[in-house]
């Protein structure tokens, strides 16, 4: 479409033509300030991810050696309890026999905290090797029921583990797998004070297969379903405060479900039950002919 005010003489023309110069150079000034300031923007983005890159590996390797140096005095203070409870340097009295006891079972919570804040560290610093391999899930069902086996102390809590049906011969790592479950099946039977604690595992069809946990037990409040996967977090009740832990496992679980290119679930209903999921791909990448 032609315009009302095309110039009409030569001056005019000159003087629309310098105008149009001048913004052209104005717009180019403005455009490499901006530029100046992007770049500028970008170099501090760049420097903030370095320093919190440090930050994220000074912490690991602050937790790694923290919890690698625990192990060994941890383990001696097992070892003399373990003999002393065994009477290998001769009786104990009920009372002494209580406090050893005392000492053994904090030994060992703090052995667990000390071995999760590795495991968390060792993710964190993306040194944790995922080793696949082909395995039947009946094996590991199997494993885990004798792992159990020894501490289901509580005659009012049932561990059940369903047969498994239609689940196809598995190619990913079964001891990270295996991990996640122990996490899952040792909070369940911790929250559950009677009832049932009931192991299965279900093939989705599209390649994935979901693995759950539930149990009847004191169940969490929604307000916790998120909250509960991320470090050192725990729901405070009366239960909690005689079980201690470290809130490290769930938050471990979640990235090694990660690790295995799955993810975890969460329903549960406060007083009813909960169900933690885990649902991987039956064959992670790379899986050669069983
Ligand atoms: P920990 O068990 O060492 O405290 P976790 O990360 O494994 O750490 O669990 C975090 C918290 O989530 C627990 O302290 C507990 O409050 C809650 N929780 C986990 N599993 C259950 C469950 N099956 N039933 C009820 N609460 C649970």
């Amino acid at each position: 479409m032609a315009s009302d005010k095309q110039p009409v003489t030569p001056e005019e023309l000159q003087a629309a033509l310098a105008h149009s110069r001048h913004e052209s150079e104005e717009l180019r000034a403005e455009l490499e300030e901006t530029n100046r300031g992007v770049l500028a923007l970008y170099a501090e983005l760049d420097s903030q991810a370095d320093q919190l890159r440090e930050a994220t590996e000074l912490k690991s390797r602050f937790l790694a050696y923290m919890s690698h140096e625990f192990r060994t005095p941890i383990n001696s203070i097992r070892s003399i309890t373990r003999l002393l409870l065994d009477r290998v340097d001769g009786p104990l009295t009920p009372e002494q026999e209580k406090q050893v006891s005392f000492i053994q079972q904090n030994a060992t919570e703090f052995a667990e905290m000390v071995d999760d804040l590795l495991d968390l560290a060792k993710v964190e610093a993306g040194r944790v090797e995922i080793s696949p391999a082909w395995f039947e899930m009946v094996d590991l069902f199997s494993a885990l029921r004798g792992m159990f086996k020894p501490v289901l102390t509580n005659p009012d809590v049932h561990l059940v583990f369903e047969e498994p049906h239609d689940v196809p011969t598995l190619y990913t790592d079964d001891r990270k797998l295996s991990q996640i479950l122990r996490n899952f099946i040792s909070n369940a039977l911790k929250f559950t004070p009677r009832g049932e604690v009931r192991v299965a595992a279900r093939f989705e069809g599209d390649e994935r297969v979901t693995f759950s946990v539930s149990d009847s037990g004191i169940g969490i409040a929604p307000e916790f379903h998120q909250s509960i996967f991320e470090d050192f977090s725990q729901v405070q009740s009366p239960l909690q405060k005689r079980l201690r832990g470290t809130g490290l496992g769930l938050s471990l679980s979640r990235k090694l479900a990660q690790l295995l290119g799955g993810s975890v679930t969460l329903h549960s209903e406060p007083g009813k039950g909960s169900t933690f999921s885990v649902t991987i791909p039956v064959r992670m990448e790379g899986a050669p002919p069983p």
